[in-house]
């Protein structure tokens, strides 16, 4: 009885990582990925990807790690209507939001993104990048083909799609220097990317990344008419989520900088915030200590 009730466990505990779209509201869908780093066991399935049925058709928000989990996803997004993909929207550069991006394409999605994300593309630093990743991750990236945006987003751009509309907003360099979210107006609906979490670290370590951008990107949303964040991790979260993310990225800041001025070196400061108000978030394992030496190092050129 027992082992029956471990083998029951084991099946269940198995299958809340296995990809499965659900209905966030009327005509949104999403998958949920799991909060862990990206290894062979999860197949990268570590961040969110959203889609949006319009009256023309699918609009995607980020694409998942892999061809395969993007095949997963279209599969069960034609399972709930089988009409076109107009378009894949990633949000920033990083392996969990872009590298799904060929089998949007291959069905005719047009891919939009920040210029940032264009110019790494352009540049060859991407193609650097993957190969880099597939080393470290064991092969996990290995059918990934990169993709180039067919629509670059400087600022803003307005889309609309059926009856719905979608504004892209540039909110970099925060999180990366290509950091775009959607906001559905009508809706009220902020698709955030990677710039807004509850209950979880948020990753600021990119070469890319700027604290205090964040926080000005932060700021900006506050003063949006939001409803509900649909993020690129964590369950569907409220406006409070803002803050919470910007409690923790201050939190870092202020307290960092207040031990440099009293003299302290970076061993001291990361000693002293071990012990701090989120260690039992999600991630903080992984992020935290990367996050206090990427805001040190960004402190010493700030004015
Ligand atoms: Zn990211």
């Amino acid at each position: 009885m027992r082992a029956l009730a471990f083998l029951l466990l084991l099946f269940v505990f198995g299958l809340s990582k296995e990809m499965n779209l659900k209905k966030v509201e009327d005509n949104i869908y999403m998958v949920r990925g799991v909060d862990e780093l990206p290894s062979l066991e999860n197949k990268g399935f570590v961040s969110n990807a959203y889609a949006i049925l319009t009256k023309e058709g699918w609009v995607v928000i980020d694409t998942l790690s892999t061809p395969e989990l993007s095949k997963k996803l279209l599969e069960q997004m034609y399972r709930v209507k089988k009409a076109p993909v107009k378009y894949a929207i990633i949000t920033h550069y990083h392996p969990d939001h872009w590298y799904g991006a060929q089998t949007f394409k291959d069905v005719g999605a047009k891919i939009i993104a920040h210029r940032g994300l264009y110019e790494l593309y352009k540049s060859g630093m991407a193609k650097s990048i993957l190969e880099e990743a597939n080393k470290n991750f064991g092969g996990l990236y290995k059918s990934v083909l990169l993709v180039e945006p067919d629509i670059v987003v400087d600022d803003y751009k307005k889309l609309k799609v059926g009856s719905e509309e979608f504004e892209i907003i540039s909110m970099t360099p925060a999180h990366t220097n290509s950091d775009i979210v959607v906001y559905m107006p009508k809706r009220k609906v902020l698709f955030a990317g990677d710039l807004v979490y509850q209950k979880r670290i948020p990753f600021m370590a990119d070469r890319n990344a700027s604290s205090k951008g964040w926080e000005e990107a932060l700021k900006k949303m506050k003063n949006m008419d939001i409803r509900i964040i649909l993020g690129g991790h964590n369950d569907p979260m409220d406006k409070s989520a803002i803050d919470y993310t910007l409690g923790y990225i201050t939190y870092l800041r202020q307290n960092i900088k207040k031990m440099k001025e009293e003299g302290k070196f970076i061993d001291e400061i990361k000693t002293a915030l071990q012990d701090s108000p989120y260690k039992s978030d999600a991630m903080y394992g992984q992020f935290h200590n990367a996050n206090i030496f990427k805001v040190d190092s960004e402190l010493d050129l700030e004015p």
